[in-house]
């Protein structure tokens, strides 16, 4: 086995003047560098050490879908899992390469324990990407990651246990960073939410005093008007019933603000859980190519989400990105019908009961 791990990350020889970000946009040499096995500092609050979780929680299928990822990350995003998590909580990890130019960074993959590969003929974008993998899933919980993480000690049993409590929860671990140049692992804040402004732009918000002084429990959910999208927990019966994803949304982006709208519009919540923490290489840029061009993508599944779930207040997105005025966003009515028949509050209930913040 430790053959393989050598064979399957050791690419090549770096000569002087290569450039180590050309193909991932992450310092790729420094990645390579670093075991796939290697120890991680426990990031969480002392206070997460003593907590108890059930002995009888559900097992997930986790849901990886990349699209040329360096051998070396990958990698360690499965082993990492490997490592870290009760065997008996795995049900599978399942791979959906997203038509990769080499098919066998995925097939290699499934020498190891738990580990299954689906491959796509085409390119599909991380949406569909997700949805095939959710649907091969055999495991009442679905569990998604990005395919440069590396899971810290404990990380699933907070997520499972909050599920378990609460099906229609859905629940992100604390997102640590990964240096994109040194590979270091760096603890993030757990008094951040996930926000946004009327351009449909992400960004992690401070917790207010208020809201800090309401959580005296440091180890107690902080709930989150939008997750971040790429690492999150869903039961799978709750994920299908309320329409899984919008698969008309292409390549990457958007995807995130539609179902957190979603969630909470439809009843159900969403939770960061500061005793999970999780590791990702944030970079600066996309390494990879958007058939349609990336600001176009990201309009037409930002504008998806507005026309669908942002009832009158979609006219704020407009004046925010006029640019998504006149572009084509396909047909929506698909899931305006989920939406009706889901029987899902307003955008104006979220805005005063989840995001009062957003002005
Ligand atoms: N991804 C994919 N198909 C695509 C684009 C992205 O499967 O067409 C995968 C990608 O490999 C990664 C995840 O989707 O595992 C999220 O993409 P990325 O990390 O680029 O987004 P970011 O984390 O920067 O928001
Ligand atoms: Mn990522």
């Amino acid at each position: 086995m430790s053959g393989m791990f050598f064979y399957f990350r050791s690419q090549r020889r770096w000569k002087p003047g290569q450039d180590p970000y050309k193909l991932y946009a992450f310092n790729q040499r420094e990645s390579e560098r670093i075991s796939s096995n290697r120890v991680l500092r426990d990031t969480r609050h002392y206070r997460c050490t003593t907590l108890h979780y059930d002995p009888d929680l559900p097992s997930t299928s986790i849901v990886i879908t990349f699209h040329n990822e360096a051998r070396s990350t990958l990698l360690r995003t499965i082993r990492s899992v490997l490592n870290r998590t009760p065997v008996h909580l795995i049900h599978e990890i399942i791979l959906v390469d997203d038509y990769s130019e080499d098919a066998n960074d995925c097939l290699l993959l499934t020498k190891l324990p738990k580990v299954k590969c689906l491959r796509n003929d085409r390119r599909e974008g991380l949406i569909r990407s997700r949805v095939r993998g959710a649907d091969a899933a055999k495991a009442g919980v679905l569990t998604f990651l990005d395919s440069h993480c590396e899971v810290n000690k404990d990380w699933l049993p907070p997520l499972l246990q909050r599920i378990k409590e609460d099906p229609t929860c859905v629940v992100s671990p604390v997102i640590d960073i990964i240096n994109m140049d040194t590979f270091a692992y760096v603890a993030a804040s757990s008094d951040l939410r996930g926000g946004f402004d009327w351009s449909l732009h992400f960004k992690w918000e401070q917790l207010s005093a208020e809201q800090k002084a309401r959580r005296a429990d440091p180890t107690e959910p902080i709930k989150t008007p939008i997750i971040a999208g790429g690492l999150f927990v869903i039961d799978k019966s709750w994920f299908n019933h309320l329409g899984k994803y919008d698969t008309a949304m292409d390549i990457w982006g958007g995807e995130n603000f539609e179902i957190s709208f979603r969630v909470w519009m439809c009843g159900g919540s969403l939770e960061i859980i500061p005793c999970s923490r999780v590791g990702h290489v944030f970079r600066k840029k996309h390494p990879y190519i958007f058939p349609e061009g990336n600001a176009n993508t990201y309009i037409k599944n930002t504008r998806r989400t507005a026309e669908v779930w942002m009832d009158e207040f979609r006219l704020f997105y407009y004046s925010a990105r006029p640019a998504a005025r006149g572009k084509s966003y396909g047909d929506i009515h698909g899931r305006e019908e989920l939406r009706k028949i889901l029987k899902c509050k307003s955008f104006k209930w979220y805005l005063d009961n989840v995001y009062p913040e957003l002005k």
